[in-house]
């Protein structure tokens, strides 16, 4: 059967699904192709990588591992004793799955709500806007439009020598779903993935090794803040070994078998399970026929314009399968903003405002530039930092780890990036992000009132100290 549609959005994650919703809000008739199978019996499960296998299902045990950590170590300090403590790990991953089923649920609903129809399929683009749909169910369905917006997202990268296997090599679908938690876990890169999911595995006890074949920890992070942060994670006994280049990985028996050269010397680590997080790449594959017109870039990205325009009359292409940082904010702004373009309205993404966030203990994040990016591009600046240590809140909370630095301008004062590590930062950094938007100033940011006793009288503080005028500590 054929069905024509004002828009079609060939997949179902954060980009996609929003900007399905919001195209629909402007009186579009909208269909959503997504592929997605739910773990339990391989039905629709709307949401993506972020929902699926990405963003909530790993917070959901970055929380659980967090409380089990608490339970563990931390609440004697606070008079508070527990014996026997254990985790229970298959309801651990059930309570996981429950979270994830839940949203999958609540995005199906929001589609009926805005009568965005769904197809649960592999759906490829063809010339002239046509999109075939080959259904899960064995159903095939032909669809034109007069708009598409390929929202594929990305998939992990495998290394040649470390084939995924799901069992003892996985990638970010298999670390979520261990089924008890591994002696020794091995992890192939010191980033995203790696850190968050390493951390959950450590606090549940497990030894994490982490090899990362770059020299400098968090690269793309303002150096003090990840020289903050990697004191910490030593703490907690991750081991993180940097200038590792990882040339094998064999499995035998119910170990992998790891070579690698430190820079210095061939190196070897025996593990039971091995994580390989070195990034993702765009998820191409069936998506595009051959006389769809769009072009790929040598990364093998869809290419866009800013507009996330790809060239062809009416295709758009948003999110992880396109340039820019592989958020699920990011991918859903560009939807709304791809929606609102066809719809004639001014969509606008702010690339330089998209919030940064590792959700790792303490949390690091930021927003805008870094003092690097700052120096590397000749911009003169000056910076205020404050740390947690100083805050009563912090104190009374325990979780005295960390600082912000607040940067601006060193002429005009305007706020040019906040980076931040400690607890709750995830929040915080929209401080900066908001002032940023509003093109404020440090001390714009300095004459605002912040409750006290909060963890946000650290970013004021922060701000202050850009003047050098920070009450709390000698400036
Ligand atoms: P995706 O979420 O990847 O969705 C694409 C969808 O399209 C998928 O359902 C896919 O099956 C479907 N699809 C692909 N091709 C086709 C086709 N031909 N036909 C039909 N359907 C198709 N980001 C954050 O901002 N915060 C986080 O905390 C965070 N945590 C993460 C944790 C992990 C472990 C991982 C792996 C990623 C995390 N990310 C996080 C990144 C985030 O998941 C992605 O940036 C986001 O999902 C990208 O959204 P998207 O809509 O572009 O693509
Ligand atoms: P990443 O790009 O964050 O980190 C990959 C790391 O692996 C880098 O440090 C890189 O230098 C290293 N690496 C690459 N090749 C290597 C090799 N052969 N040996 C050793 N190290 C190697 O990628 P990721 O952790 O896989 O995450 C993918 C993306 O997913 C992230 O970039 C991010 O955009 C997104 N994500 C976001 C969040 C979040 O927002 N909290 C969480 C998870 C994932």
């Amino acid at each position: 059967m054929s069905h024509h549609y004002d828009l079609i959005v060939i997949g179902g994650g954060p980009g996609g699904y929003v900007g399905a919703i919001r195209a629909a809000q402007l009186g579009m008739k909208v269909a959503c192709v997504d592929a997605f199978k739910a773990k339990d019996g391989g039905k629709m499960a709307l949401g993506g990588t972020c929902l699926n296998v990405g963003c909530i299902p790993s917070k959901a045990l970055l929380d659980s591992s967090r409380q089990f950590h608490n339970l563990t170590h931390m609440f004697a300090e606070h008079g508070i004793s527990a014996t026997d403590a254990a985790i229970d790990v298959p309801k651990m991953i059930a309570r996981k799955d429950r979270i994830v089923k839940q949203f999958n649920g609540g995005v199906a609903a929001l589609f009926k709500a805005n009568k965005v129809t769904a197809y649960h399929g592999v759906g490829t683009l063809h010339g002239g806007k046509a999109v075939s749909v080959k259904a899960h169910d064995g159903s095939q369905h032909a669809l034109t439009a007069t708009n598409v917006i390929l929202a594929a997202g990305s998939v992990s990268i495998e290394l040649p020598f470390a084939k995924f296997d799901g069992i003892r090599i996985v990638d970010n679908v298999g670390v979520l779903d261990f089924e008890a938690t591994p002696k020794r876990l091995g992890v192939i890169g010191a980033g995203v993935v790696g850190l968050e999911m390493g951390s959950v595995w450590r606090r549940l006890g497990a030894e994490v090794t982490i090899l990362e074949a770059l020299p400098d920890f968090l690269a793309a992070t303002d150096a003090d803040i990840a020289k903050l942060a990697a004191r910490e994670f030593k703490k907690q006994g991750l081991d993180i070994r940097l200038g590792c280049k990882v040339f094998k990985a064999d499995v035998v028996g119910d170990e992998v078998q790891l070579t690698y050269n430190d820079g210095k010397a061939e190196q070897s680590l025996v593990v039971d399970k091995l994580l390989v997080a070195v990034g993702r790449r765009a998820n191409t594959q069936g998506l595009l026929a051959e006389d769809s017109g769009v072009k790929l870039t040598a990364r093998g990205m869809i290419e866009v314009d800013d507009h996330c325009h790809t060239g062809v009359d009416g295709v758009w292409a948003i999110g992880d399968c396109v340039r820019g940082p592989m958020l699920a904010h990011k991918a859903s702004e560009e939807g709304i903003a791809v929606a609102e373009r066809i719809a004639g309205l001014p969509g606008h993404v702010n690339f330089n405002t998209v919030p940064w966030v590792i959700y790792t203990e303490p949390e690091i994040a930021w927003v805008g530039q870094n003092e690097a990016e700052l120096k590397a591009a000749g911009i003169s600046y000056k910076i205020g930092t404050f740390p947690f240590a100083a805050i009563g809140r912090a104190v009374a909370m325990n979780e005295t780890a960390g600082m912000v630095k607040v940067i601006a301008h060193a002429d005009t004062d305007r706020i040019l990036g906040m980076h931040l590590c400690g607890a709750n930062v995830s929040e915080l950094v929209h401080e900066g992000v908001v002032a940023m938007e509003f093109k404020g100033s440090a001390e714009d940011l300095a004459r605002i009132c912040h409750a006290h006793p909060t963890l946000s009288e650290a970013v004021h503080e922060a701000a202050l100290a850009v003047d050098k005028r920070a009450i709390h500590k000698a400036n």
